[in-house]
């Protein structure tokens, strides 16, 4: 295939991501597969991204994730002077086919500002977008400009504007869904894990409280705030406080943490975190938002790990309840499902991970919305 995309990573973080970087680490996943099918893709991202691709370009040397954290005029300052870095590049040649664009609304909004001589564009969605219909409102790309959603849920909650210039939606994947023969599935242990930020809308104060109701162990893991290690947290005192996961953290959910039957063990990562993910009975998802894509729910299942959850956002397209999970609305139920759970077997969910999550699936119905757009770009 002889088709050149533009992949707007944003000058957050490089890509692959040094730590957390949920749209970077999509990025790093989606490229290589792209590029077994023959596509070529120019990077745009920053200086130190070591992705492999066909050509590189960037404004800022390095990530500027700390800006992130600075007065949202100032964040929309950095994200545009990257994005005029991409408009010199689309403008000086005429080789790029299709900007695959991940910067959210920024992105979206300079693409379309380009006008008719402007190459077709497809913009992902990573958040629930429900409750910023103001930053979508006024999308006009001459039928140039698209988007997808990472789920059909969160496409049909997202405003008007968006659903009229959508092509679809593509799932998240994982590296980790591989043929279920390859790589033995480690034993089980007894716990449940709830892996992800920890947050009000990931619901960790529901799966604490509930643990110790029903008595069964629980692993929490994930960042609190910026403070990565229970010592992190604990050394900055008060002035934690001031972080509304923190904030959480300590006024709901460490009230549960007794540091035996239900711990929290700061963020993990690599081999450490799989091994906690793939030898937990349960992966639970206490929700409380509208989850929107899942990567955390997908990688459970390619570890061959059922999930239990609340059936919020994406969850009932990624759990197939009685066979790869169980779901409820009723959040007081969690609790007895982790332990109904232990009748799911794991070489189901790593069977369904390996045909519906791989990277290469990825890849493929990507290429196919790419098509889509250039076809609806050049259509009468
Ligand atoms: N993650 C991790 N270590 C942790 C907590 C989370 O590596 O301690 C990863 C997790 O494996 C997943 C990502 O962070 O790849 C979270 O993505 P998800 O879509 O589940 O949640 P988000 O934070 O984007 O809402």
């Amino acid at each position: 295939m002889s088709l050149t995309v533009l992949m707007n990573a944003g000058p957050w973080l490089s890509v692959p991501p040094p730590g957390y970087g949920g749209i970077e680490n999509v990025i790093a996943t989606l490229v290589p597969e792209l590029r077994r099918l023959g596509v070529r893709v120019v990077l745009a991202s920053v200086g130190t991204s070591t992705l492999p691709v066909e050509e590189r370009l960037s404004v800022f040397d390095d990530g500027q994730f700390a800006n992130l954290q600075r007065p949202y005029n100032q964040v929309c300052g950095v994200a545009q002077a990257h994005l005029n870095g991409v408009v010199r590049t689309l403008r000086e040649r005429s080789d790029i086919d299709l900007v695959h664009d991940h910067v959210e609304a920024v992105g979206l909004a300079t693409l379309a500002a380009m006008g008719p001589d402007g190459p077709p564009a497809l913009h992902t969605l990573h958040w629930d977008l429900a409750k910023h219909p103001a930053l979508y409102g006024h999308l006009d790309g001459g039928g140039r400009v698209r988007v997808n959603g990472v789920s059909a849920s969160q496409l049909a909650r997202a405003p008007r504007a968006l659903r009229e210039h959508s092509v679809g939606h593509v799932h998240l994947a994982t590296p980790l869904a591989v043929d279920a023969d390859r790589v033995p599935q480690p034993q089980k242990g007894d716990h449940a894990v709830i892996l992800g930020r920890i947050n009000p809308g990931k619901g960790q104060d529901v799966g604490a409280r509930l643990a110790q109701r029903v008595g069964f162990p629980l692993v929490l893991a994930g960042p609190v705030g910026p403070y990565h290690r229970p010592e992190d947290l604990a050394a900055a005192g008060d002035e934690a406080r001031q972080n509304p996961d923190a904030r959480f953290f300590l006024d709901e959910v460490a009230p549960h943490v007794d540091g035996d039957r239900v711990r929290w063990v700061g963020t993990v990562a690599g081999a450490e975190r799989d091994d906690l993910v793939a030898s937990a009975r349960v992966a639970l998802f206490p929700l409380r938002w509208e989850e929107p894509g899942g990567t955390a729910v997908v990688e459970a299942l390619a570890l061959g790990t059922p999930v239990v959850a609340t059936a919020r956002g994406c969850l009932p397209e990624l759990i197939e309840h009685g066979r790869t999970g169980l779901l409820t609305t009723d959040e007081e139920e969690l609790g007895e499902l982790v332990l109904a759970a232990s009748v799911l077997e794991p070489a189901e969910c790593r069977q369904v991970a390996a045909s519906r999550f791989t990277p290469a699936v990825m890849a493929r119905e990507y290429v196919q919305l790419y098509e889509r757009v250039r076809q609806l770009a050049t259509a009468p």
